[in-house]
């Protein structure tokens, strides 16, 4: 228990690093999200487009279901809360949807076709290095029809988010 508790406040405090945490902002659009939030603050709650998903009907205490943004000076504590509630939801649509890439099957390395899982392998020095614990191995089962091309993909299980910020994709 004591172990799996100093685990993930290691793992936690991976992400309190300056240097990793300016990693993350230089990935992230900031200005795209934004200028999406603001879209999406103009489309009524009900509209299914707004912020790209479902929203709560009443945002910090207030109904926002007005076409546009109001003018600076008209409830603007209220219009400033709908915008981070739209900004976060486009930062999380953009980094589930856009940024990170879901992997099941890794893909073969060497031709990019489909694979099958062989099974858990030990992760080498330099996968371990980035957190893995286990890495999982991948057979190349063939690219569009054609025989497999013999490619295992190792798939490391990290854990290090500057690494992951590379790799850009996990399960
Ligand atoms: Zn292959």
């Amino acid at each position: 228990m004591h172990g799996r508790i100093a685990g993930a406040a290691r793992a936690v405090r991976a992400y309190d690093d300056p240097v990793k945490r300016a990693a993350v902002w230089a990935k992230i659009p900031a200005v795209d999200l934004a200028n999406r939030a603001m879209i999406a603050m103009t489309r009524p709650m009900t509209d299914a487009s707004h912020c790209s998903a479902s929203c709560p009907t009443s945002v910090e205490g207030t109904r926002a279901t007005k076409r546009r943004p109001e003018q600076p000076g008209q409830g603007g504590a209220a219009q400033t809360g709908t915008f981070r509630y739209c900004l976060l939801k486009e930062l999380l649509r953009w980094f589930k949807h856009d940024f990170f890439k879901w992997v099941n099957e890794a893909p073969c390395d060497e031709c990019g076709g489909p694979t099958s899982r062989l099974g858990g392998a030990q992760p080498t020095e330099e996968e371990r290095r980035f957190g893995a614990g286990i890495t999982e191995v991948f057979r190349c089962k063939g690219k569009d029809g054609r025989p497999p091309c013999q490619g295992v993909t190792r798939f490391p299980r990290i854990n290090d988010p500057a690494k992951l910020l590379e790799t850009r994709r996990g399960r």
